[in-house]
Formats: C-alpha cells, sequence, structure tokens
C-alpha cells in the first residue's frame, strides 16, 4: 500500500517479515497482518484565536482487532503521518498480545505542533478530530490514551465530545485520563513504572548490582520523566537527561524531583536552562558510558550512523521503534541487553487495561493494587520473553514479536476468515 510507505512503517513490516520467517508463519496470515485492518484520514478544521480556520490532517489507524477491542494513544506532532500510525498501530497488536490483554493495537495523530496552540485552539482541534474519529472509537470498538503531545486533559476533551454524541458519561471510550472522570491511580507514571520493573529484571538476570548502575534518559516527557524518578528511588544513578532541546549530564548523579521541580518552571522547555549538570546534546547522550540507556523520545534515534557510538549494557525501549533494523544488529554483535519496546514500554496499556477494566466495571482499584498486578504482569511477560529467547536461541525483540504474533495468528485461525 503506497500510502503507507514510509520509513517507520517499513521498519515495523521489516521486524515483522524476519519475526514471521522464523515462525514460519502462514503466508496468507502474513498478507493480513502486515496491513492495518482500516485507516482513516480525517480533516480538521480548527477555528484559531485569530479568526482565520486552519486544516490540520489527522488519522486513526486500527491494525487488528481479533482478540478485542483495539488500543493505542494518539500523538500530536508535526511529523504524524499515515505510515508512522500505521506502524505504531502494528506495534501495539504485538504489544498487547505479548502482555496477554484481551486487545488489538491502533494508533492515531494529529499532525501538529500543539505547543504553539493556545488552550482554546487546542481544545477544538481535540474536540474536532474526537468527532471526525468517532465512528471507530468507543469502549467496545477502540480506545485512545495518551502518547507523544498528548496528555490526561485532552483525553478529558475526548471523553466529553463522545459522551456529548451518546447522551450519557462514557469513561470507558480513553484511558489516562484525570482521576475525576474515571482515570486510574498509577495510569500517568505507568509506562515508567513498567520501564523500571523490567530492567531491574534484565540487571538481576545479568547480575548487575543495582547501586552501581548509571542511567541515561533520552526524552523527559511522560515516560522519560518518571522512568529517570522511579530509577532513582529504585537506588539507580541517573546522570543525564534530555528533551528536543538538549540535554543535562552530571556524573555524580541528578537529583530528578528537584529537576523536575526547575523544569516544570522553566514552562518544561529547556533543560539546559536548569543548571544542575553541564548541557550534552542528544548525540552525545546516546553515546555516553553508562549501565542503562533508555530511548524515551521518537523513533528511529539508534541508527547505523550512531548505534557503534552506544555504550550501555542494557537498552531499555522506553519509546516506540527507537532502535532501526541496521542499528539493532550493531547494539547485538556489541552485546548490549536490549529490551525491545513492546516488552519493555507495555506498563502503560497494561494500566490503561487496568483502567478501561475499572470504568466497565464501574469499581475502582487502590494504587498498591496497580503497581503489584503491573508488577506480576510485565515481569511475567520478561521471563517468558527470556524463557523463549534462550530456548529458540533469538533475540529478546526476536522472542517477543514471534510470541505476540503467535497470539495474534491464533486468534485468526480460531475465527476463520469472514465470509
Ligand atoms: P511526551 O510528549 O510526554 O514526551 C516526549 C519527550 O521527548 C519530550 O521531553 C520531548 O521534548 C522529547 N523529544 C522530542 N523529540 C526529541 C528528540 N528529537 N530528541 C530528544 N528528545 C526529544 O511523550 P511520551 O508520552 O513520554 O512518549 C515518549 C515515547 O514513549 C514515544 O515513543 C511514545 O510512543 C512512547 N510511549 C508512550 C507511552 C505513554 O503512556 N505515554 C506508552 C508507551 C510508549
Amino acid at each position: 500500500m503506497n500510502e503507507l510507505d514510509n520509513h517507520t512503517f517499513r521498519l515495523a513490516v521489516a521486524q515483522f517479515d524476519q519475526a514471521a520467517e522464523r515462525m514460519n508463519l502462514d503466508l496468507n496470515l502474513r498478507e493480513r497482518l502486515k496491513l492495518p485492518e482500516r485507516s482513516l484520514i480525517v480533516s480538521v478544521p480548527v477555528r484559531m484565536d485569530n479568526g482565520t480556520v486552519k486544516v490540520f490532517t489527522g488519522y486513526r489507524v486500527k491494525h487488528d482487532s481479533s482478540r478485542g477491542p483495539s488500543k493505542g494513544g494518539i500523538r500530536y506532532h508535526p511529523d504524524v503521518n499515515l505510515g508512522e500510525v500505521a506502524a505504531l498501530a502494528m506495534w501495539m497488536t504485538w504489544k498487547c498480545a505479548l502482555a496477554g490483554l484481551p486487545y488489538g493495537g491502533a494508533k492515531g495523530g494529529v499532525q501538529v505542533a500543539p505547543e504553539q496552540l493556545s488552550r482554546g485552539e487546542l481544545q477544538r482541534l481535540t474536540r474536532r478530530y474526537a468527532a471526525e474519529i468517532f465512528p471507530l472509537i468507543g469502549p467496545d470498538k477502540d480506545v485512545p490514551a495518551p502518547d507523544v503531545g498528548t496528555d490526561a486533559q485532552v483525553m478529558a476533551w475526548i471523553m466529553d465530545t463522545y459522551s456529548q454524541q451518546m447522551g450519557f458519561a462514557v469513561p470507558g471510550v480513553v484511558t489516562g485520563k484525570p482521576l475525576s472522570i474515571g482515570g486510574s491511580l498509577g495510569r500517568e507514571e505507568a509506562t515508567g513504572r513498567g520501564v523500571v520493573d523490567v530492567t531491574l529484571e534484565a540487571m538481576k538476570h545479568l547480575g548487575v548490582a543495582v547501586p552501581t548502575a548509571t542511567v541515561a534518559v533520552q526524552g523527559f516527557g511522560n515516560v522519560g520523566s518518571h522512568t529517570a524518578r522511579i530509577m532513582q528511588e529504585a537506588g539507580a544513578k541517573v546522570i543525564a537527561v534530555s528533551n528536543k532541546t538538549g540535554g543535562l549530564y552530571n556524573p555524580k548523579g541528578l537529583n530528578i524531583p528537584d529537576l523536575l521541580t526547575r523544569y516544570r518552571a522553566t514552562g518544561r522547555q529547556s533543560l539546559c536552562d536548569v543548571k544542575m549538570g553541564d548541557a550534552i546534546t542528544n548525540e552525545e547522550l546516546l553515546a555516553l558510558d553508562c549501565t542503562i540507556l533508555v530511548p524515551a523520545a521518537l523513533s528511529e534515534q539508534i541508527t547505523q550512523d550512531n548505534a557503534a557510538k552506544v555504550r550501555c549494557r542494557i537498552l531499555a525501549e522506553g519509546a516506540n521503534g527507537p532502535t532501526t533494523l541496521e542499528a539493532d544488529q550493531i547494539l547485538i554483535d556489541k552485546g548490549i541487553f536490549i529490551i525491545p519496546d513492546i516488552l519493555a514500554n507495555s506498563g502503560g496499556v497494561i494500566v490503561s487495561y487496568f483502567e478501561w477494566v475499572q470504568d466497565v466495571q464501574r469499581f475502582f482499584w487502590k494504587a498498591k493494587d496497580i503497581q503489584d498486578r503491573l508488577h506480576e504482569i510485565i515481569t511475567d511477560a520478561f521471563h517468558r520473553t527470556l524463557q523463549f529467547a534462550t530456548t529458540r536461541q533469538v533475540t529478546m525483540r526476536m522472542a517477543a514479536l514471534m510470541s505476540g504474533i503467535d497470539k495474534v495468528a491464533q486468534a485468526h485461525l480460531a475465527r476463520g476468515l469472514y465470509p
């Protein structure tokens, strides 16, 4: 499908092809699973504060729903395009299956720089986008969540827009909402907490003592900032963090709660203005000598051009698709232990699942229940993946993909082809 053809989609398909080949997956199923089930492109007209109307392009792609409603975030970023959204939707399918959640995969996005909009413009954009994708979404159909450039407030506007159309409150239409309208305790930090849970398991497996570990985190948004904070609480030393403007490095360790307070005071703009260490570039951060490197920003950050410079012991992929196919091989050859994205960052969708279950049942859980159940599901997924990788002699990425794809294939085979 030419419209889907971009580098991120090619990466997702190449990973799928490798896994499918290794699994000897049925050729008919391969054809189906390479393509999304349904893709919607929408025009989103927005009345700007100056009175003009600007039209933005939005997408919602459902990759697969053989195992349940589809699930996946909504991204607001200027580079959003159909191929990228389709790739992210495909990764969501494997991620949900690997974690054993009764969901398929989806993703959405709008081509926009949200920081350039006023709050009113952002709300009007979100509500119109939600109205345009209304035919696809719903608690039993497709359930969005936050991703890059969106947050709990954006989810609240989507929930309200959907509920206005239905005539009653439908909290289960999105996850990652504020607590006041059916959000879950622990959802905001869930992806970061999950990254830390699996990284600690990897350290145990490799015999790395937590107090000796140094951590560098690329991206200081939802995933990166919670990962950095919880890593530090676990006893590791966070020596570098970055955002799109650049990073901060302190070999003695950064005090993350302190840094977060000062960063928020700058309006989450420049990390370098928070004078708590030396300024570094994102390229320098990726090449730091550290125990754990956590890419938690955008995709394809580690490429064949910089992979040889990566010097970590463990790569914990907080972001989706941060490593290109060529870079993956270079890292493997260097003996770096990779915790692949669909495993490492699955804490977000796991707690989104808890939120959806609580919304549907109208019965809410305590923070400790959420943390404990997240820990149980994600560490179980880690050990199953490790076991698979060891017995089948494949990488952790291949093991995670093969396990996820196999569950989806089983569902397709059981249901058969309609009509
Ligand atoms: P976010 O918008 O909260 O934060 C993104 C961060 O990345 C910001 O600090 C931004 O400045 C930084 N950034 C952007 N471009 C960069 C660049 N070129 N170099 C360095 N930093 C850059 O987004 P998020 O929700 O934290 O998502 C980050 C990644 O994690 C994405 O790949 C997303 O798909 C993935 N992810 C998010 C969740 C979730 O629950 N939010 C769950 C699973 C995976």
